[in-house]
């Protein structure tokens, strides 16, 4: 059995999201608190809690999430003009949802480096 998170509820919709995006082994939808005008989070459906946790036989997986996250960001608008991706891992990274999800943020100049 999988493992249940907030995440797999969302994807399988008993949480409610404004999904943008869904295939065969990804999801993505809108975050709750945006952090910019454009904010998606794009998660494996398979659950790995962490990008550290990621081993060598979800290397592929990882490769398709990234081109996926593409098509997202040009689905959304925001390719042209750029945008960038997070992971956050672990405490110190700021992570508070332990599965794995990219985020999309776009749609303004964001400052560099991050607080
Ligand atoms: P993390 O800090 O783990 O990298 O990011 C988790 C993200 O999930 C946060 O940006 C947070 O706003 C978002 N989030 C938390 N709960 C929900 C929810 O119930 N729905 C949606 N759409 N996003 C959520």
């Amino acid at each position: 059995m999988t493992e249940e998170t907030l995440f797999t509820k969302i994807i399988a919709g008993s949480i409610p999201s404004d999904k943008v995006y869904e295939d065969e082994e990804f999801c993505a939808f809108r975050d709750i608190n945006p952090a910019a005008p454009c904010h998606v989070l794009i998660v494996p459906k398979k659950v790995i809690p962490k990008i550290s946790d990621a081993q060598p036989e979800d290397a592929a997986l990882l490769g398709r999430l990234l081109l996926a996250a593409n098509k997202v960001a040009e689905q959304l608008g925001i390719a042209q003009d750029g945008y960038r991706y997070v992971i956050n891992c672990g405490e110190n990274g700021g992570q508070e949802v332990l599965h794995l999800h990219l985020h999309i943020l776009g749609g303004r100049r964001l400052s560099w480096p991050p607080g």
